[in-house]
């Protein structure tokens, strides 16, 4: 695992001059607990690493207006332990909680969850179901860019780590009436991939009897993090409990593409737990949104 330079920029801007000097040979690190990994597996090359884990511009969790902006850099434990994301987006807290071990915690970033895009990444799931944008920038200057079509395939993203840098995510803090919650299964509860994920948000009517609007979101059930839209239609305007929820389970059931994996499930466990797992998911959102 071989660098020649390590880098250290004072600013997002020294970042992105350093990235271009090297001219795609140079790729930035934030914790390094995916990259590092990768790197000593010679699963990628680079000549240099920009280190942006000391720059304060991304470490910021802010609530602008109804808009919640994530720094890239934020970790999982900061994540998981913000009082405004506890109460705003209780699902993306639940999902930087449950990632690997607490020295992952401490070390790992939002952003680098993102951009390593795979499917099932503990933050990646809620932020699809919250509907995040995420804000990149490059030479360019700064694009932002729905999530969902941030992710190309697993391990690709669209930010392009050698010349891009993820500044930040942003999404809508939840208001009285809405409710999100995350459930995860794996073999252990820690440091352990998950079997399956799941992330709901729900908004309810007036009276709390019926979903106004609801947003799910799965891994690893297809090759990018997936919203369950079938699902979600079939949820519109239902009572949040009765037929209609044991209909809609069936649904995700169905549009969700697990594939079975020696190591931790088979496709059809996979699928049968997709219900459990929404079903509690929803439940708990449910209430959340009563609250
Ligand atoms: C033992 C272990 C257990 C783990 N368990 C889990 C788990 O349970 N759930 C889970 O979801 N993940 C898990 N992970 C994966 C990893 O910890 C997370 O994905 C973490 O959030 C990655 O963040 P990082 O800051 O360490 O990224 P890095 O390793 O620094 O970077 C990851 C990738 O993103 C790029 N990158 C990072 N930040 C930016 C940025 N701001 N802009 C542009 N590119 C960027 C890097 O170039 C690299 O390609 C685990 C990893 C280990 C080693």
């Amino acid at each position: 695992m071989k660098w020649k330079k390590y880098l250290l920029p004072a600013s997002i801007e020294e970042a992105l001059e350093m990235l271009a000097e090297y001219q795609g040979q140079a790729r930035v690190i934030a914790g390094g607990t995916d990259l590092i990994p990768q790197l000593k597996k010679r699963e990628r090359k680079v000549e240099c690493l920009v280190d942006i884990s000391r720059l304060d511009e991304l470490k910021g969790i802010e609530l602008q207006g109804d808009v919640i902006r994530v720094g890239a850099g934020v970790t999982h434990q900061h994540l998981s332990s913000s009082d405004l994301i506890r109460e705003k987006a209780a699902a993306l807290a639940e999902g930087a909680s449950a990632v690997g071990s607490p020295q992952i915690r401490y070390m790992g970033t939002v952003g680098g969850n993102i951009v390593n895009a795979q499917p099932a990444a503990d933050t990646a799931i809620p932020l699809t179901a919250l509907d995040a944008q995420a804000e990149i920038v490059g030479s360019q200057g700064t694009r932002l860019e729905l999530l969902e079509s941030l992710y190309v395939r697993p391990g690709e993203s669209t930010v392009n780590a050698s010349a891009e840098i993820l500044v930040a995510l942003r999404f809508r803090a939840l208001d009285g009436n809405e409710g999100s919650s995350f459930g995860r299964l794996a073999k252990r509860r820690a440091l352990s991939l998950p079997i399956l994920n799941a992330a709901v948000v729900t908004t309810l009517n007036g009276d709390g009897t019926a979903f106004e609007d609801v947003r799910l979101a799965l891994g690893p059930v297809a090759l990018t993090p997936f919203r369950a839209r079938k699902a979600e239609e079939a949820l519109r305007g239902k009572a949040v409990e009765g037929e209609a929820v044991e209909r809609a389970l069936e649904v995700a059931a169905q549009e969700a593409q697990p594939r079975s994996n020696p190591l931790r499930a088979s496709r059809e466990y996979r699928e049968e737990m997709v219900k459990v797992l929404l079903r509690r998911a929803l439940e708990r959102a449910v209430r959340a949104a009563e609250g």
